[in-house]
């Protein structure tokens, strides 16, 4: 018996050049998500593989900023646009096509459009991952990724405080509602180290592994709050990649290690 094809709506279109699809998301703002979004990606780099990275976050692109560099694609054809290298990565971003101060004022199809530019008319070339940084929210755009761009799976990231988390169990939701398997969940800024040595949890204690169990999802693990990792996303010199030896590119590492097992 022949099989029925899925509805239209949920025909999940691949993006070409990649082997694998990863979304980078995060309920809330401010937790940390494109830092380590990108630190993540140059971790999947150091460990072998070839990475993408693509900034989706239209209101607020951080990826400029992140890997310092501003251009502008260019396009052969006037249609398809060639991703900008950076660290023998290929990356995309709304930013590039926009001034650094402009608004995005767009409404909902807008941004829907543009997440399918991104995700189709983008000549993403030889890669074996791409890393998809979300915006905050379970918005248009989580939809759009979610029902209609094939994904291999989702990372969640949050700090561990009692109201970034309840933002985070309606992210597992999301994604455990329109099928994208989630690969972890990730614990950023959970402690501070002083020159005491002591670890102080500002943000409360264990909150994020605690969510990944209640809803059985694998925690992929913990990230201080470093002066090192902010100073390098602001120098727009991603850690993993400017000191793959620092103590904090090695937590990245073994979080990259984990996520590895997913491919296949
Ligand atoms: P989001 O994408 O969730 O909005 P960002 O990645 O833009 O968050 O991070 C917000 C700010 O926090 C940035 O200045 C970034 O450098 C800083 N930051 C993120 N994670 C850490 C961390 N673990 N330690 C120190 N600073 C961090």
């Amino acid at each position: 018996m022949s099989q029925k094809p899925p509805p239209k709506q949920f025909i999940k279109t691949p993006i070409n050049g990649t082997k694998f699809t990863l979304l980078v998301s995060s309920a809330k703002g401010g937790v940390g998500k494109s830092t380590v979004a990108v630190n993540l990606a140059f971790a999947l780099q150091n460990i072998g593989f070839k990475i993408g990275i693509l900034d989706a976050d239209v209101y607020g692109p951080s990826l400029p900023k992140l890997i310092n560099l501003n251009e502008k694609p260019k396009s052969e054809d006037g249609k398809a646009m060639i991703p900008i290298e950076r660290y023998n990565a290929q990356c995309m971003s709304m930013g590039f096509l926009v001034d650094e101060q402009t608004p995005m004022i767009w409404r909902g199809p807008m941004v829907i459009s543009a997440i399918k530019t991104m995700t189709q008319k983008v000549l993403w070339k030889d890669r074996d991952v791409i890393i998809i940084d979300m915006p905050p929210g379970t918005g248009d755009t989580q939809l759009t990724f979610a029902q209609e761009v094939k994904v291999d799976g989702a990372i969640i990231v949050s700090t561990p405080q009692d109201l970034a988390l309840l933002d985070v169990k309606r992210g597992i939701q999301m994604f455990d509602k329109t099928g994208v398997k989630i690969l972890g969940l990730i614990d950023n800024m959970s402690y501070f180290k002083g020159d005491d040595g002591k670890e102080y949890k500002i943000f409360g204690e264990s909150g994020v592994e605690k969510t990944a169990k209640e809803f059985d999802k694998e925690f992929l693990g913990n990230l201080p709050i470093h002066q090192d990792l902010r100073k390098s996303a602001d120098d727009g010199k991603p850690l993993t990649h400017s000191n793959p030896n620092h103590e904090v590119s090695k937590l990245f590492k073994v979080m990259a290690e984990k996520i590895k097992q997913s491919f296949h």
